[in-house]
């Protein structure tokens, strides 16, 4: 068996284990390499001929920990998990890169967020003194300090934010690099396959006749498999049912005009990469569909073009939309279901990527270690007791 990818102990608790992940998303993916580098023997399930059959790709590749949970009073153990992904996020790009021998446009420009009217400013005031509180890095910028920094800004914006430590990448970099990574250090990926269902018994058994012990469920947005007994009967997992929040997405020409910052505005964000620049995205809850709404298009374009007036005229190269895996209160499952040695890594809803080092981690301590680290507790996927409503807020 190739040598188990580096950069994790091996684990005592590894030795012999057979684990099947089903679904090959960045959530699938990190997983995977986070156990396979504790020394599982571990194999990856996806129905998508190739990488890139769900979300991830479809993703803007912003890491946001500050911007997005910094005045979220409500969802602590959310900012925490955002924020101990931001962490090891540097770690982790620099490990994939080595491991698959090539980049992920790992960006450490930092985010703006900008604002050209009273509402707004006093709305970046409140996402100021919020990471102030959280001790998050935040530096207020004026007008002219944010010409100096991206000189395409609009003359209407007013003022703005640097927060340093959000960060992006390009997430279809990032699947293909995992997928290489994987496939070097001995992990098997299994492609075209969709799981429709899995026996259980002393081990899981995945349609083509293989068996594991454990079993690890990345979907994201798709249908789970069912469960079944060894005699036929239906074990019921006791997760929710998935919420989907249909995302659509501008891809305009790169050039000397575009920002080279993730900039954020009230409504809606920019996202430079090199091949593009992303203008993104609707929220569309309890839609599932991929259709791309010309209307909606125009509407991020113009949005876009109040903070950087380039957008107007750019080319545009594509247009797209993807599901996020949402869940009844907004925060993943991660963790043991009600079947003992099935996961889930779950319902990572609109910070999929931001959270893939962590949920990694996080699937890892339990599926190879038994061990829930505090930081996990909140997203246990049995935390819903009648099937939809939370409980309580993570
Ligand atoms: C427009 C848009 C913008 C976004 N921007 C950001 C952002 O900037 N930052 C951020 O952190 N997040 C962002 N997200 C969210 C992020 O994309 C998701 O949270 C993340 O990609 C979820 O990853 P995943 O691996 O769980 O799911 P996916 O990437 O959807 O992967 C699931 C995989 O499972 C496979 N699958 C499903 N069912 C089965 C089955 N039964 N058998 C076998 N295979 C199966 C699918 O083919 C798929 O490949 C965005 C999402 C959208 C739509």
């Amino acid at each position: 068996m190739p040598p188990a990818a580096p950069a994790s102990p091996v684990s005592a608790k590894s030795a012999g284990l057979r684990i099947a992940v089903v679904g090959a998303g960045i959530i699938g993916l990190s997983a995977a390499l986070e156990m396979r580098a504790r020394g599982a023997d571990v194999v990856v399930y996806d129905s998508g001929t190739d990488l890139g059959a769900g979300a991830t790709i479809r993703s803007a590749g912003m890491l946001g920990a500050a911007f997005e949970w910094a005045v979220e009073e409500d969802q602590k153990a959310l900012a925490a998990l955002a924020r101990h992904a931001g962490m090891i996020w540097p770690d982790f790009a620099g490990r994939v890169e080595r491991l698959a021998g090539g980049g992920i446009e790992f960006s450490r420009e930092g985010a703006l967020v900008v604002a050209r009217t009273a509402a707004e400013i006093s709305w970046i005031e409140d996402i100021a003194a919020a990471c102030q509180a959280r001790g998050l890095p935040v530096q207020r910028l004026t007008a002219a300090e944010l010409k100096r920094l991206e000189p395409g800004l609009s003359d209407d914006i007013r003022g703005g934010l640097l927060l340093p430590e959000d960060r992006q990448v390009d997430s279809s970099l990032v699947l293909q690099r995992l997928g290489a990574a994987l496939s070097r250090h001995g992990v098997g990926l299994r492609l075209g396959r969709k799981i429709e269902r899995i026996v259980g018994g002393a081990l899981f058994q995945t349609p083509d006749g293989d068996r594991f012990n454990r079993i690890v469920l990345a979907t994201g947005a798709g249908a789970l498999p069912e469960f079944v007994g060894p005699r036929g009967a239906s074990l019921a997992h006791g997760l929710p049912v998935s919420v989907p929040v249909k995302g659509q997405m501008l891809a305009l020409a790169a050039g000397a005009a575009m920002p080279r910052h993730v900039i954020h505005m009230r409504e809606g964000y920019i996202a430079p990469k090199a091949r593009w620049t992303l203008v993104g995205a609707t929220s569309e809850r309890g839609r599932q569909d991929v259709e791309v709404d010309r209307a909606a298009i125009a509407d991020l374009r113009r949005r876009g073009a109040l903070a950087v007036p380039a957008l107007a005229q750019a080319e545009e190269v594509t247009s797209w939309a993807g599901v996020r895996p949402g869940t009844p209160d907004d925060a993943p499952l991660i963790g043991q279901t009600a079947i003992p040695g099935v996961f889930a890594a779950l319902g990572h809803f609109r910070n999929g990527i931001l959270f893939a080092p962590a949920t990694a981690e996080i699937v890892a301590d339990q599926a190879i270690d038994g061990k829930v680290s505090p930081l996990a507790a909140a997203f246990d996927p049995l935390r819903f007791d009648n099937g939809g409503e939370a409980p309580h807020s993570p």
